[in-house]
């Protein structure tokens, strides 16, 4: 449809609602996969407007917006904060605490900015409420947990979600980013890198460090996985194709005159392509199941910790999309980039009912800071703190812009 633009004018009592709102988010961050109080408010908000709403997957909430016949289109924001000791210096800035699931005390902090995906989605769900006569048809937000873990849109989809909610046509999702605040990034094809990550178990046998006959060194084997694995990327991998392999931690021993009975590390893996994705994963395990035999070694314990899935952004979805940002955004702030080696959750929502989805970044950065000579906190930094504007109202337009495009005329 053609997008009535004034629909997509904030007032001023839209805007200051809208940064209160960011800034109470911002200041109540929780947990992945823990976010009880932040699904509650969000639940009662779209509530408020008159959706219908329902949890799924725990802290899940799904709020659906009904205006008559016409197409169902889906919008996803995560809601999860991170374990990071906030240092923004912000008047609005994090004092919150967390439990890690291993009963570790940890501050917590929007540092991934899914504050301004939730305030963006909310937002939305009022201007879409407030302008029933624009437009027709079906929305769906799914306010979705845990990304950060990969555990939400999972979760979800295993409780049910397409089984209550309508199911969307497409899925449309955003992340803010360090970029030029007012801009938008978008990849056509391969948005995001696939990861998964492992925790390793390297068994051994413990023994004096004295008598090193007696043992099996889990140190000396684990230290030749480690090296050997590095081989999987610059040895076998196809040298046009890439692929990342990090081993993240290393723990093994309590003192140096022992010889441990076993010794852990983690490790990750960045792919663009499901085939290289599962040749290096084939690699690692027969790497690491053959140092531990030329060791004489129990066979090691391999544990996933999480596994990302592909972030795909519909080649001809992606192009009318971008034509009606550039029209709504302007085409100077619609950039079109190569893929990032982040990684999401979001794909597996539309991924599990077989539809399109598409994905992408806005800018959280004033052009001065950008231009400067210091380096620019990113997400997952202490220091990661989004200029309010133009960023939250750019990712409220471009949102607006993507559903309004997908459902139908109005009256
Ligand atoms: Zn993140
Ligand atoms: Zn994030």
């Amino acid at each position: 449809m053609t997008i009535d633009t004034a629909v997509l004018e904030l007032s001023e009592a839209h805007t200051d609602a809208m940064h209160e709102l960011y800034r109470y988010l911002h200041a109540n961050p929780e947990l992945s996969m823990q976010e009880t109080r932040t699904a509650a408010f969000i639940q009662e908000k779209l509530d408020g407007l008159g959706l219908e709403t329902f949890r799924s997957g725990g802290t899940g909430v799904v709020g659906i917006l009904r205006n008559g016949d016409g197409p169902v289109v889906g919008y996803r924001a995560d809601t999860d904060g991170l374990p990071i000791a906030e240092d923004t210096g912000l008047d609005y800035a994090s004092t919150a605490a967390g439990t890690l699931p291993d009963g570790t005390e940890v501050p917590v902090m929007h540092g991934c900015g899914h504050d301004t995906h939730m305030t963006v989605g909310l937002t939305v769900a009022q201007l879409l409420t407030e302008n029933l006569n624009a437009w027709s048809g079906t929305v769906v937000f799914i306010f979705q947990p845990g990304e950060e873990i990969a555990a939400g849109a999972k979760a979800m989809v295993a409780d049910g979600l397409w089984d209550r909610a309508p199911k969307p046509s497409v899925i449309y999702g955003q992340h803010v980013w360090p970029g030029r605040t007012g801009t938008v990034d978008i990849s056509k094809g391969t948005a995001m890198a696939m990861a998964d990550s492992w925790k390793v178990t390297v068994h051994g046998k413990q023994s004096h460090g004295s008598q090193p006959e007696l043992s099996i060194d889990p140190i000396v084997l684990g230290a030749h996985m480690v090296v050997r694995l590095q081989t999987v990327v610059s040895r076998e991998v196809h040298p046009m194709k890439s692929a990342v392999v990090t081993i993240g931690t290393f723990h093994g021993g309590l003192k140096e005159n022992i010889i441990p009975a076993s010794a852990e590390f983690t490790l990750n893996v960045r792919t663009f392509d499901p085939e290289v994705r599962e040749l290096v994963l084939g690699s690692l395990r027969r790497i690491i199941s053959a140092e531990a035999a030329a060791s004489g070694a129990p066979e090691p314990g391999i544990e996933e910790i999480s596994s990302f899935p592909k972030c795909y952004n519909d080649p001809d979805t992606t192009t009318e999309l971008m034509k009606v940002l550039g029209e709504v955004l302007g085409d100077d702030a619609v950039i079109e980039s190569p893929p990032v080696m982040g990684s999401e959750d979001f794909g597996l929502l539309a991924e599990a009912i077989g539809v399109p989805s598409v994905y992408w970044f806005f800018g959280a950065h004033p052009k001065e800071l950008l231009d400067g000579d210091a380096p620019v906190p990113g997400n997952h930094s202490p220091y990661f703190a989004p200029a309010i504007e133009p960023t939250l109202t750019t990712g409220v337009r471009a949102a607006m812009a993507a559903l309004l495009s997908r459902v139908g005329n109005g009256a």
